[in-house]
């Protein structure tokens, strides 16, 4: 069995629900990188302060394995799913500091194995020895679509065109950052799931991590 998995892949490619499922079926702890850019980005929000090393150096970011997250000791765990803090943990994302920081924190975290770690630069740079490398994707229309159910289903105000909007901005600024762009690793295995259902995504990394 393979004891590190990482999965990249751009915004609402279902990295996160899918990576969950798989952790849970393996007995294996999932880490959301995504959600730790999204608690620096919500530092930044909240104090109002300049984002610089020292704001950087003594964050507290905790995940738990119930998935809630901590900001210096605070459940920020629905603090962090606004389009507001979306926006902002791409643009904090690109600075070098920020990222040696959290990269750091996540090898810590990924030490003693059986992990399933998502976010975008997990396969190139965190874990650049991972077992198995997973890059999902799926075209923007469908990610904006899915995205625009579940804030339905949530009765969140939603509006679709906007929604597309807002992935295509993010996924273009990390895929063109220079520290660690969104990419995929030369030796990961390309998952589309446009036309896949979540549980044959699931089925499909379960199968490459065995
Ligand atoms: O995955 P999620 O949408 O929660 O990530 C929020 C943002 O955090 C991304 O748009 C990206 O800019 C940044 N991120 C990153 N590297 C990671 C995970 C997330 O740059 N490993």
């Amino acid at each position: 069995m393979k004891k590190i998995i990482a999965v990249d892949g751009p915004a609402g490619a279902g990295k996160s629900t899918v990576s969950k499922i798989c952790a849970s079926r393996l007995g294996y702890t999932y880490i959301d990188t995504g959600a730790m850019y999204r608690a620096v980005a919500l530092k930044v929000l909240q104090s109002g302060e300049t984002l610089d090393e020292n704001l950087i150096s003594d964050i507290g970011i905790k995940l738990d394995e119930t998935g809630k997250i901590f900001l210096d000791g605070a459940d920020v765990t629905k603090e962090i799913r606004t389009p507001e803090v979306s926006r902002g943990a791409s643009d904090v994302a690109k600075f070098g500091f920020v990222r040696k920081k959290l990269t750091e924190l996540q090898r810590d975290m990924a030490k003693r194995g059986k992990v399933i770690m998502d976010g975008r630069d997990i396969g190139t740079q965190v874990l650049p020895n991972a077992d198995l490398k997973i890059f999902l994707t799926a075209t923007v229309d469908e990610r904006a679509r899915r995205r625009f159910e579940e804030l339905k289903t949530k009765n969140f105000a939603a509006d679709f065109d906007q929604i597309k909007k807002d992935i295509a901005l993010r996924d273009k600024q990390d895929s063109e950052r220079e520290i660690a762009p969104l990419a995929q690793a030369s030796d990961a295995i390309l998952l589309d799931s446009t036309n896949l259902s979540i549980e044959q995504v699931v089925e499909k990394i379960l199968e490459l991590a065995r």
